[in-house]
């Protein structure tokens, strides 16, 4: 099940219009503006229409990323308690849209150590949890690429939270392809992708995998950096991708594209093309990575000294 993240400007429902234009499955949004505290009451208006149109899209799941703000480990008291108010708001907006699963960040340990910053989350998302006993959303812990002091990145951080919060069974894991790479886990080949997968099976296991981020690198294996490149456009390359969409037991798993929602040279949206690779991938089929130059200029009738047709135009396609 293939989706992307797409803007909800102009109301949360455009971003589930948007992507049954793209010929996908399922859409990744921002319920908020992900750089605010702050999240504006959920209207039933506004609620009763994002519904509808999931219903219409005939998507058996959305999913949402939370605010980039959120520090679940945060050392500062007062962080970690707006952190854990704004996140338990946060799964309660996502519960009354009918959202199924809410990615969220670890968070960053800020200097005080990884087994400080995991006991920290686990102690927040118990406290999320109390807050929301009766959400029906899941909380996603994403696999991070360990930027700075920030947690996550290996697969047996999460295995301790995991293992660390009493009622653990609203928690799953969200894994971004880009970021494991980026974290060390080399899926750029293909022996290197099923070990990856396997490790993360054997550590977390694949029951907790509930959503995937298909994006490739800009950065290096390890570069603990996170930039995020189109499909096979990458320092992954295919590999990964092949290995995840010809693996049945990932079908069913939504997989978001977050890479770039740009025009790309050749005058298609990005998301088409990064799309089409991903499909042929699933059935079997060697896509064809194109160099990306400027579509070729097609010829247009307009009237020259000479009463000519030149060429001036970029082609349709
Ligand atoms: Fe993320
Ligand atoms: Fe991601
Ligand atoms: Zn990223």
């Amino acid at each position: 099940m293939f989706g992307s993240h797409l803007s909800v400007a102009g109301g949360l429902y455009k971003a589930v219009v948007e992507a049954q234009v793209e010929g996908l499955q399922t859409v990744q949004i921002f319920t908020r503006n992900q750089q605010q505290w702050a999240s504006p009451p959920l209207l039933p208006e506004v609620i009763r229409q994002f519904r509808d149109e999931v219903i219409k899209a005939k998507f058996s799941c959305v999913v949402a990323h939370d605010s980039y703000l959120t520090n679940l480990a945060a050392s500062n008291e007062d962080l970690r308690q707006k952190s854990i108010q704004s996140f338990a708001l946060e799964l309660k907006r996502c519960h009354a849209l009918g959202i199924q699963y809410l990615v969220t960040h670890t968070g960053a340990h800020g200097g005080a150590g990884e087994a400080e910053g995991i006991s920290r989350i686990v102690a927040s998302l118990q406290q999320v949890l109390e807050r929301d006993p009766h959400g029906s959303t899941m909380i996603c812990l994403e696999t991070t690429a360990g930027q700075g002091t920030s947690l996550g990145w290996r697969f047996e951080q999460l295995r301790d939270i995991f293992t660390g919060v009493r009622n653990a069974s609203r928690l799953g894991v969200c894994l971004d392809t880009c970021h494991i790479f980026a974290a060390g886990y080399d899926v750029s080949t293909p022996d290197g992708a099923a070990q990856s997968f396997e490790e993360f099976d054997r550590i977390i296991g694949f029951d907790r995998l509930r959503v995937m981020h298909l994006n490739d690198s800009r950065k290096p294996l390890g570069s603990r950096v996170d930039r995020h490149a189109h499909i096979g456009r990458g320092m992954i390359g295919l590999a990964a991708f092949r290995y995840v969409c010809q693996n049945p037991a990932f079908k069913k798993i939504p997989k978001i594209m977050e890479t770039p929602k740009e025009i790309a040279p050749d005058g298609r949206p990005w998301d088409l093309i990064n799309l089409e690779i991903l499909q042929a991938l699933e059935r079997g089929q060697e896509p064809v990575i194109a160099p990306m130059e400027p579509a070729p200029l097609a010829p247009v009738r307009r009237r020259t000294g000479a009463g000519k047709p030149i060429k001036n135009k970029r082609a349709k396609k």
